[in-house]
């Protein structure tokens, strides 16, 4: 276990050392973990005589569409977005929490979709998943050791010598120290912080392949955030983990991720390299307007290093109700014609850096609608 690498900023602000860009291994980092194709996730809402009595008719929430991507095994992928954005959907889709409407999920090239009996035990022992308050992740009644006992027990592990040990090397890795003062407290005896790392810490006592940490931080203290992220970011290398993070919080998978993606309306409209060269990259270099409008709300330390605010309109527009074109088109300040009539391809904007606009593509020097 590598130490904590926090330290305070000038402005007092407690913040993470950012890691190397150095990959976790040449081979780790070459093989394919998790391929992501055309993923979309429906939910029909409303209708029925529920529907007709609460005056809700029938609807189709298009909560993911068509999302593509792949993880490398040992890489990091952050999803950022406004609430209601899909990126917990697709979180829930990847460790088959949920089962998509469309599209495929392919682990080691293979097709969850189809997985049945040991062969789904065997992929939820390697695919987990981290919740995100970790006061409802636990039960109140359950001690530590209970706890994180059940994922061994359901996974066939019969010695009960070999289930404590498991345990007590998992606490010790997520740094609950000595792990032995930890087995007998109950959830209400232990801070935040501390529940979090238990519930980390029931996340890798399968010692899985990938992890889906959503918000994992965001129900804690900004003074404890920092421990708890080097603590995942070290794990991750340390186990070769391949993570998905989700989280609305840009500056937080700044530092924690190899890759960052940007979803909107259910879709990924950016994605590329977290850093390059060790400067922070999609962050300090954004090109979707989405991307920029949620960079410029970052807060800052220093006032006088404030970004220009994009302005673009407030409120998400409902994902019953997706416009043609361009998802962005409505809140859009570069809005062109085109974006009304066609849907945005794919760009290559910078260094492995892609974008879904109109504004890099054939209709870069159409004139906007606002200058019309
Ligand atoms: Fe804005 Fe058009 Fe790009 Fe959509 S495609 S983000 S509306 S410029």
């Amino acid at each position: 276990m590598t130490e904590q690498k926090t330290h305070a900023t000038d402005a007092g602000t407690l913040v993470w050392d950012a890691p190397s860009d150095e990959p976790t291994s040449a081979s780790q980092k070459d093989s394919v973990l998790l391929e992501v194709q055309d993923l979309s996730k429906e939910f029909h809402v409303g209708g029925g005589l529920a529907g007709l009595v609460r005056g809700q008719p029938a609807q189709t929430v298009y909560a993911v569409n068509e999302v593509s991507f792949t993880l490398r095994r040992g890489e990091s992928l952050g999803l950022a977005g406004e609430s209601g954005c899909g990126k917990t959907t697709t979180g829930n889709l990847l460790v088959k929490m949920l089962e998509p409407t469309s599209g495929r999920i392919l682990f080691e090239g293979q097709d969850i979709s189809g997985l049945e009996g040991e062969a789904l035990k065997a992929f939820r022992q390697r695919a987990q998943l981290m919740f995100q308050n970790p006061y409802e992740a636990l039960n109140p009644r359950f001690t530590i050791y209970r706890s994180l006992v059940e994922p061994l027990l359901i996974h066939g592990w019969e010695k009960e010598s070999d289930r404590l040990e498991r345990i007590l090397s998992t606490l010790r890795r997520v740094n609950l120290r000595p792990p032995e003062a930890f087995l007998n407290k109950y959830p209400h005896q232990l801070s935040g912080g501390q529940l979090q790392r238990v519930v980390l810490a029931r996340s890798l006592v399968l010692d899985p392949d990938f992890l889906v940490a959503d918000e994992p931080v965001s129900m804690l203290d900004v003074s404890v955030r920092a421990g708890i992220l080097n603590t995942m970011r070290d794990l991750a290398r340390e186990m070769g983990l391949t993570t998905l993070y989700i989280s609305h919080d840009l500056s937080l998978l700044q530092y924690t991720c190899d890759r960052i993606a940007v979803m909107y309306l259910g879709r990924i409209v950016e994605i590329g390299p977290a850093r390059v060269g060790g400067t922070p990259h999609v962050i300090e270099n954004p090109q979707h307007p989405y991307t920029q409008a949620l960079v410029s709300a970052v807060p800052v330390p220093d006032p006088s290093l404030a970004r220009v605010r994009p302005r673009i309109r407030e409120g998400v527009p409902k994902p019953t109700d997706i416009p043609p074109g361009c998802p962005f088109q409505e809140r859009c300040p570069e809005v062109m014609q085109a974006c009304l009539d066609s849907f945005p391809p794919w760009v290559e904007v910078d260094q492995q850096q892609y974008a879904l606009c109109h504004l890099y593509g054939e209709h870069a020097d159409s004139p906007k609608l606002s200058e019309r």
